[in-house]
């Protein structure tokens, strides 16, 4: 153990120099002893913010979530005579650069109240106690504060599920803390913690409880009228020549996040002013976009073309082959504007009523919309691509569930073969095996999976092939707008003659 203190005394000594010596005073004695448990935030007073909702464009679910809390800042008497329970814990979570740190500042300065500011970051790789005496610290000053906004930039940092592994010690003791404090305010104090992550999976689930996190808003990357409203923002102060249309450049950015276009944005003035010119021109935002999509692709973060188009026809073979095979699944939304969390483009589909039981029809159904994004590359490209995963799994586990627990397979019969208890007198070759099935009946299972996922597939190709027209048109169309629904997907998917119709969730 002694080491640990020579380690800890060492490391004092260290800080208190480098302060020293970069000026930053306190650092003598005991005063500079204790600040380092004092929080590193950063308070923004009311009138330093300087950003509001004004400044933050294309994420207006997301604001719309948060007017809540703005309203609550502003006058938390009014809630709290209510007894109204606020949200302790709002967690942003989106793709980098899409805007929720600008987000968390705007929701201060709307609310006109301080914001405290850390960063998860700043707490990994400290010495054993500094984290938790940080986080102290830091509700501690949010509390004297209070009407105010804490807010933990890249929560995932501090926040990682905990693993068995000693050294993580250290931050799961930080996190105990996080949470600690998080339960420990009382009901009404007007504290509202905001916090932001582009890595929602990577955080422990203790962070979500009731109570702490519970609020998640989605900050995504913009669609195209998005985009322009950003570019509207970022060109505020930038003299335009007349012939600039932001409209076309949004159209000509896709995949751009809100940090890429303020980075547009600027890069399009450096030109300007480099051409001594009084207005940035059309020919200056084209030179810019050249420059930023060039840096985008080499971070592997934008769909070239032909990906862009590969993904627009596997999303309208999804909706398209659903609407076909008489899903009762309504296509409620085609997208292929990249989510920044592996997903390249998504197609909606909800029940048109709630129901609790699905017939045989309505799941065969949903499993050709399911495959339809595979069917509708091989028909139009001849071959299939690793897009479709994601979607061969949840097919292959519906099929699976047809077969061994609804009895939906005639080889196998109506029995459920599911239950996977173990039984002891079996031998040990078929230990694993669901119960009472046999090597014969385990591989009639797996011949009728197959059978079933193939079939699906087949009939996708087959509907779409027939539909030839459709699927291009379709296609074609959302290659322009990268987002389809409403009234004009609905017209779109009509013309088939079909009724739409099942499904269940997002597939991509
Ligand atoms: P994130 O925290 O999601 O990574 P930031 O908030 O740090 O993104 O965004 C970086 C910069 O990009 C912002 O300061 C702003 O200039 C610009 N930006 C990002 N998103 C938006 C948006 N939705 N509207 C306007 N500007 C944006
Ligand atoms: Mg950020
Ligand atoms: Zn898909």
């Amino acid at each position: 153990m002694w080491w640990l203190y020579a380690l800890l005394v060492g490391f004092i000594l260290y800080s208190l120099w480098m302060r020293q010596r970069a000026g930053l005073g306190g650092g003598a004695g005991p005063a500079g002893l204790l600040s380092m448990g004092r929080s590193q935030g950063r308070w923004l007073k009311e009138d330093e913010i300087g950003t509001t909702f004004a400044d933050v464009a294309g994420v207006d679910e997301a604001k719309e979530e948060l007017t809540e809390v703005i309203s609550f800042l502003r006058e938390p008497e009014r809630y709290q005579r209510l007894g109204a329970k606020i949200p302790r814990g709002v967690l942003l979570v989106g793709p980098p650069g899409t805007g929720k740190t600008l987000l968390a500042r705007a929701v201060a300065g709307e609310a006109k109240v301080p914001f405290l500011s850390v960063s998860g970051s700043e707490f990994s790789g400290i010495l054993q106690g500094l984290g938790v005496a940080r986080v102290r610290d830091l509700f501690r000053q949010a509390a004297a504060a209070a009407p105010c906004i804490v807010f933990i930039d890249e929560l995932d940092a501090l926040g990682r599920a905990r693993t068995s592994f000693a050294n993580n010690e250290d931050r799961e003791q930080t996190l105990n803390q996080l949470l600690v404090e998080m339960d420990g305010f009382s009901e009404n104090e007007a504290v509202i913690v905001l916090a932001a992550t582009n890595r929602p999976e990577a955080l422990d689930a203790a962070l979500m409880r009731p109570g702490r996190f519970d609020r998640h808003v989605l900050v995504d990357a913009p669609d195209r009228t998005g985009r322009e409203a950003i570019l509207r923002v970022h060109t505020r102060k930038v003299p335009l020549a007349d012939e600039v249309d932001l409209a076309k450049l949004a159209s000509r950015t896709p995949g751009f996040t809100g940090a890429d276009l303020a980075n547009l944005a600027n890069e399009a003035a450096l030109l300007a002013a480099r051409r001594s010119s009084e207005q940035v021109t059309n020919a200056d935002f084209s030179n810019a976009i050249d420059r930023v999509v060039a840096g985008l692709e080499r971070k592997n973060r934008l769909l070239g073309p032909d990906d862009k188009k590969r993904v627009a026809y596997h999303e309208v073979g999804h909706a398209l082959a659903a609407v076909l095979a008489g899903s009762t699944d309504k296509v409620h939304k085609i997208s292929i504007v990249p989510r920044g969390f592996g997903a390249l483009g998504f197609t909606m589909q909800l029940p048109i009523d709630e129901r609790l039981i699905m017939t045989k029809h309505a799941i065969d159904a949903k499993l050709v919309g399911l495959l339809g994004g595979r069917a509708a590359e091989e028909v139009v490209f001849g071959e299939p691509s690793t897009g479709a995963q994601n979607d061969l799994q949840k097919a292959t586990e519906i099929a699976r569930a047809m077969v061994v627990d609804y009895g939906m397979s005639e080889a196998v019969g109506p029995i459920s073969v599911s239950s996977s208890r173990k039984v002891a007198f079996l031998p040990d070759a078929s230990a694993n095996m669901p119960r009472g099935v046999g090597e014969h009946l385990a591989d009639v299972i797996d011949t009728e999976v197959r059978r079933i996922v193939d079939e699906a597939l087949t009939r996708a190709k087959s509907v779409l092939t027939e539909h030839r027209e459709d699927l291009e048109r379709i296609a074609k169309r959302l290659l322009e707008t990268e987002v389809l629904e409403g009234e004009e997907l609905e017209r779109l998917l009509a013309v088939t003659g079909r009724p739409p119709a099942n499904g269940g969730d997002a597939s991509s």
